[in-house]
């Protein structure tokens, strides 16, 4: 699930690639780190908000549900182009049985949970995508572009 090694190609500007262990205190960390790696494109406040909603709400199924019976490393890798942030969030956890039904609001499989993790990336990313095979782990792929054009920044 982690991939091959990612070369830069040039559609892609810059990269951030994160890997700690499977622990909640990184959550906060990945978070802030793609905030601010994202503020190098033109999201507004709220779309930055978005953004760590969606990276905290990845990295946590990552740990709490991928790394539920062992701990393992939790790999994040944030891209950016010209006009777009794309960030994978990938385990080698024990994976994800019916991705499809993963995605479904409310479905969880753990009764203490709400299962809508998965249903904010999607509304609040453009794109998402979630690949998994059972006992390999699981990737998250969701993209965003800034909506504000550069006259309503007033830039131009
Ligand atoms: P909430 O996010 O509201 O706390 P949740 O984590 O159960 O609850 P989702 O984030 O929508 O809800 O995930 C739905 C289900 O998909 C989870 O209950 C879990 O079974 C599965 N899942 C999601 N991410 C992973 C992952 N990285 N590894 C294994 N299973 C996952
Ligand atoms: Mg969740």
């Amino acid at each position: 699930m982690f991939g091959e090694e990612n070369h830069l190609t040039s559609a892609i500007k810059n990269q951030l690639v994160l890997e700690f262990p499977s622990m909640a205190e990184n959550v906060g960390v990945a978070r802030v780190a793609v905030a601010a790696f994202a503020a190098q494109l033109d999201f507004s406040l709220d779309e930055i908000e978005d953004i760590k909603i969606a990276v905290s709400e990845a990295v946590t199924n990552a740990v709490v549900h991928g790394y539920r019976d062992r701990p393992g490393l939790v790999r994040v890798a944030a891209m950016l182009t010209s006009d777009e942030l794309v960030v994978e969030v990938a385990d080698r956890g024990k994976g994800i049985a019916d991705v499809k039904k993963a995605q479904e609001p409310t479905f969880s499989t753990d009764p203490e949970r709400l299962g809508l993790g998965l249903s904010f990336i999607n509304s609040l990313m453009d794109k998402m995508e979630l690949r998994s095979t059972p006992g390999q782990g699981t990737l998250v792929r969701m993209s965003k572009k800034p909506q504000q054009t550069a006259s309503a920044a007033g830039k131009v």
